[in-house]
């Protein structure tokens, strides 16, 4: 059997959602291919924080991050609302700001620069009175500078692309020994049917190795993540020091009817090569020295390791902006961030309309019909899949 589509996209993370749903709003015939499940990979791992850049000017200057990423905020929140196509409204936001806690030890340069004219537009001083008393268990300050970026659920915000876009999806783990290059795109083998395809959109975060792609461009950071859940503050704060990254990004998560603290920042980056007993004891250790008052040690604890996949850097910097590689017609992503899903799917969607045959794309229709292969269901979360256990599993009475 044959089918002929415009796009095939390997991989259901956030890069190749989006890029679904722009291409098929565009007319563009797509067929999306997930080997686990939607958000499997980096993308419901994430926080789900639509950053708009103070956070990466943090060393005391805007860089080129920054600008890239400012307009961010304000696209991601029109979609959320269901004013532009794809609509998220289904989307559980879990908090629209987060806030700096700075450390006792802050240096008074930070504190400055985060009331400078440069860090103006980004932020605002908030009363820790205007807060919920969540805050107030957290820090001793009398107000914290707010950012206006919001935090999302990814679970749901998976959702709202299944329900739409779901008839366009199916699970199969994408080869390159099945691609064959044929004068107008490629013949992808799957199963038993032969799909011509113009374009592939390799959107497959650490599996974009096709052999077209030199994945030499391809690194990985790794992060080592932390999870405490009990009765616990619902609270999101990058907790600042003099360094030029927050020590930990805490991002607050529902686990039945306790709550999950997630942890990165410089804790997940720093602590890749520690064993996780080892790593749980230096989250507990730097969690105590900013709030003493919770007994961190018998809190139910757990870690998950992720790497972070980007477009090769020297010396594993972190990339600036998306990363978007065409060769003959197989193109190759990295969005870098949740956050720049939309600009990673618009660049996609400038190359295909300028590589595009003089054919008029065709209104979507049900490509999976007749494609015998399973449904994608939405990933769990790594706090639904965790083991846990207290770093002291015999508390004293
Ligand atoms: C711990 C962590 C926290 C983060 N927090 C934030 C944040 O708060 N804000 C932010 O903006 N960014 C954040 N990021 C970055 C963000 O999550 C990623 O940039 C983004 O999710 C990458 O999306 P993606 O679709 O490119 O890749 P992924 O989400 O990794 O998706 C790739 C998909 O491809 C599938 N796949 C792989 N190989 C194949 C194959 N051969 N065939 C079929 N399918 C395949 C995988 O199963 C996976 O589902 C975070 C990242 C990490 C790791």
């Amino acid at each position: 059997m044959k089918k002929t589509i415009d796009l095939l996209i390997v991989g259901g993370g956030i890069a190749g959602l989006w890029t679904l749903a722009k291409a098929t709003d565009a007319g563009f015939r797509c067929l999306l291919v997930e080997k686990d499940a939607l958000g499997a990979g980096q993308t419901v791992a994430s926080q789900g924080i639509i950053h708009g850049g103070l956070k990466f000017a943090l060393g005391g200057k805007i860089t080129k991050a920054t600008e890239q990423i400012r307009q961010m905020p304000s696209i991601w929140q029109q979609h959320l609302n269901g004013e532009l196509s794809p609509s998220l409204n289904q989307t559980t936001i879990l908090s629209k700001a987060h806030y700096f806690v700075p450390s006792s030890g802050i240096d008074s340069q930070l504190v400055s620069f985060l009331g400078s004219k440069l860090a103006a537009g980004f932020t605002t001083k908030v009363d820790i009175h205007n807060l919920s008393n969540d805050y107030q268990r957290i820090t001793q300050k009398p107000s914290l500078y707010q950012l206006h970026e919001w935090v999302l659920d990814v679970p749901s915000l998976l959702t709202n692309f299944k329900q739409r876009y779901g008839h366009l999806m199916v699970k199969h783990h994408f080869s390159d020994d099945h691609l064959i290059a044929t004068d107008n795109g490629y013949v992808y083998q799957l199963d038993d049917l032969a799909l011509n395809t113009r374009f592939v959109l390799q959107a497959a975060g650490t599996g974009n190795d096709s052999s077209v792609f030199n994945s030499t461009k391809k690194q990985l950071r790794p992060l080592h993540m932390v999870m405490v859940k009990g009765q616990l503050p619902k609270v999101f704060a990058h907790f600042i020091a003099s360094g030029s990254k927050p020590l930990m990004t805490v991002t607050s998560h529902p686990l039945d009817d306790e709550t999950v603290w997630y942890i990165g920042g410089e804790l997940a980056e720093s602590g890749n090569k520690l064993s996780s007993l080892e790593q749980k004891q230096k989250a507990a250790d730097w969690l105590t020295k900013s709030i003493p008052e919770i007994h961190w040690q018998q809190m139910p604890m757990a870690t998950f390791r992720i790497d972070r996949a980007e477009a090769k850097q020297l010396n594993l910097f972190r990339p600036d902006d998306v990363f978007i590689h065409n060769q003959q017609g197989v193109i190759t992503g990295f969005p870098t961030k949740l956050a720049f899903a939309p600009r990673f799917a618009d660049k996609v969607l400038e190359l295909l309309k300028i590589e595009k045959t003089d054919k008029k794309p065709q209104t979507s229709e049900n490509v999976r019909n007749n494609i015998q292969l399973p449904e994608v269901t939405i990933a769990p979360t790594p706090w639904e899949s965790a083991k846990w256990s207290p770093l002291d599993s015999n508390p004293p009475n």
